[in-house]
């Protein structure tokens, strides 16, 4: 059973939990995530639940439309969102996880900028 970890934003508005044994992290060079300067790793849909906050949630779209880009409506948190490549999952801001370290931890640089812009 994979670890579970508790995520909320800066306000508490928005609660969440994940079960992922976080053996890699990810950067992404498009030009959203560059301005969050996101450290993520990714579970599937299955493996997140949202506790609290549904609400508080805003959704930022922009390009394709296809990834849905969450973030607290009153501290301005980035939280999670839903995955382009694969909607199926999240990816996870885990600066929101509680008792996580990401120090140590490899670091995998994607190439969101090479994907496509219309
Ligand atoms: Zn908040």
């Amino acid at each position: 059973m994979p670890k579970a970890y508790q995520g909320t934003c800066h306000c508490g508005s928005v609660r969440f939990e994940i079960n992922a044994d976080i053996d890699s992290l990810t950067t992404c060079d498009c030009t959203l995530c560059v301005k969050k300067n996101a450290l993520m790793t990714k579970v599937h849909e299955s493996c997140f639940r949202l506790i609290a906050g549904a609400q508080a949630l805003s959704e930022y779209q922009w390009n394709t439309k296809v990834a849905r880009h969450f973030f607290c409506s009153r501290c301005g948190i980035y939280t999670f969102h839903r995955k382009r490549a694969q909607p199926d999952h999240y990816g996870i801001n885990v600066y929101c996880l509680d008792k996580f370290d990401p120090s140590g931890v490899p670091v995998i640089r994607t190439e969101g900028a090479s994907m496509s812009v219309v």
